[in-house]
């Protein structure tokens, strides 16, 4: 069967890694989740405090980024792999509603742009990959076989991100993740270099509507039809 490049962009928790993760599972594909690479770039510059929430100091993040190794090991009976910084796993750490808070200003830096998109390029450079972010239908793979475009209402993703972190044990209010996910949709789609939105050639996928099942049959299909 031929192998193809899928690429899943859209919004804040609109489920992309569920569906990506999906997907790469029954497909036997590699999964990457870019913004676990945003986001890992974040923490460490967070633990260096280059950037807060109302400050970035944007020269010393640059300076810095030759050193920041990011890999992703695979982690078989959690069945996805998990992102390390610099040898040490940082899945937890770079989860928390304080790394959201700060990663759309990181994620605005062309310098960091152009470090994870080249790496990110070299990952998929055999194909048989499954990669959800904001730009890989414009910019990592814009020849991509198959791109989605995901989307639900802002409440609705902020619903599921809240739940997500509650689970995890973390202590937030459902306001907050809301201001956080509408403060992220406007960065991320304000930016100069690679804003977020939908390739020509994407296919939208509003899942307000859809629960996870009809999603991915829907979805598996379109990979039928190129495979
Ligand atoms: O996907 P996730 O919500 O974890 O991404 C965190 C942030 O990383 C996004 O809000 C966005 O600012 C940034 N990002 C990006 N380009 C990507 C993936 C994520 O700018 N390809």
């Amino acid at each position: 069967m031929k192998k193809i490049t899928i690429a899943i962009d859209g919004f804040s928790s609109t489920g992309k890694s569920t569906l990506a993760k999906q997907l790469a599972k029954h497909l036997g594909y590699v999964y990457v989740d870019t913004g676990a690479m945003y986001r890992a770039v974040t923490f460490y510059a967070m633990q260096n405090a280059y950037v807060s929430e109302d400050h970035l100091d944007k020269e010393s993040l640059i300076k810095a980024l030759p050193t920041i190794d990011l890999q992703f090991h695979f982690n078989e009976k959690l069945g996805f792999a998990e992102m390390y910084l610099n040898g040490t796993n940082v899945e937890n750490e770079i989860r928390t509603l304080d790394v959201s808070r700060c990663v759309s200003q990181v994620a605005e830096v062309s310098e960091v742009r152009a470090k994870l998109v080249a790496s990110q390029q070299n990952m998929g450079k055999n194909k048989a990959i499954v990669m959800d972010g904001r730009d890989i239908g414009t910019v990592v793979f814009p020849d991509a076989e198959l791109k989605i475009f995901m989307n639900s209402s802002a409440q609705t993703r902020a619903e599921r991100r809240y739940n997500e972190l509650i689970e995890k044990g973390q202590h937030v209010t459902y306001d907050e993740v809301l201001e956080n996910v509408q403060e992220r949709d406007y960065i991320d789609t304000h930016r100069e270099d690679s804003p977020l939105v939908k390739a020509d050639d994407a296919i939208e996928i509003n899942n307000s509507t859809l629960n996870k099942e009809e999603q991915f049959d829907l979805v598996l299909k379109l990979v039928e039809e190129r495979v």
